[in-house]
């Protein structure tokens, strides 16, 4: 049986960064979960379909073959044979993401290859659902939050180092959306799992988070 860790939380808890640098220190890969489902809203932005037409949500997914690879360690997504790495990380792409991830028929295509992917391959997985309904018998769970003020700062910060134009009130706004959203759907809502630890980083570094997960994995 491969070595999972499941590392989930709300938008802008750092799992993505956190997960990476725990990953390249065990050797482990890391699958970034919130990536597919991006992935899939990319795909419902192009082809104009309304995101609150969950029949249309659910037709359209069919269409879209997402898959991903490792190019020098890092994920790749494709969608229909496209490297779409590089469209993903827009609040526009995240907020599509959250709205047509409550679709049954989005979860189930997604979760399958995130399941498959985890069999064959040790892992660090980020997402919401990963330690509750992905991965339930992940060797180490991890349930990382910090609070929504420090989080939007975080995502503020990030995407002014990429140069994108952004207002920190509103993607605090957007950040406690979408967390109110992931929280309340029907399907596989994110909540902390049962045997999961609680991490909070609102007043902790990066590196401490690191050095803290890794800690937790090398021991169990
Ligand atoms: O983590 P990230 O911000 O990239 O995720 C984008 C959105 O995808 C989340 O707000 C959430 O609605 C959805 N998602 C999910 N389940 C996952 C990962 C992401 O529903 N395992």
């Amino acid at each position: 049986m491969a070595y999972n860790v499941a590392i989930d939380g709300p938008a802008g808890a750092g799992k993505s960064t956190i997960a990476k640098a725990v990953a390249k220190k065990l050797g482990l890969i890391y699958v970034d979960t919130g990536a597919m489902y991006r992935a899939m809203a990319l795909f419902m932005l192009r082809e104009l379909v309304d995101p609150r037409d969950g029949d249309a949500v659910s037709q359209k997914c069919k269409e879209a073959d997402i898959t991903i690879d490792y190019e020098n360690g890092e994920q790749v997504v494709f969608l229909n044979g496209e490297n779409v790495n590089g469209f993903l990380r827009t609040e526009e792409v995240g907020n599509m993401a959250s709205v047509i991830s409550v679709q049954p028929a989005v979860r189930k295509k997604l979760v399958e290859l995130q399941q498959a992917l985890a069999k064959k391959r040790d892992c660090i997985m980020d997402g919401r659902d990963i330690g509750t309904c992905v991965l339930p018998d992940a060797q180490v769970k991890i349930y990382l939050t910090a609070s929504s003020h420090v989080r939007a700062q975080r995502r503020f910060d990030e995407l002014a180092a990429k140069g994108q134009k952004c207002d920190l009130e509103q993607i605090r706004q957007d950040i406690e959306e979408r967390d109110y959203r992931d929280m309340h759907r029907e399907h596989s809502p994110l909540r902390q799992a049962e045997d999961a630890l609680l991490v909070d980083t609102s007043d902790m570094t990066v590196e401490e988070v690191i050095a803290h997960i890794t800690e937790i994995c090398e021991r169990s």
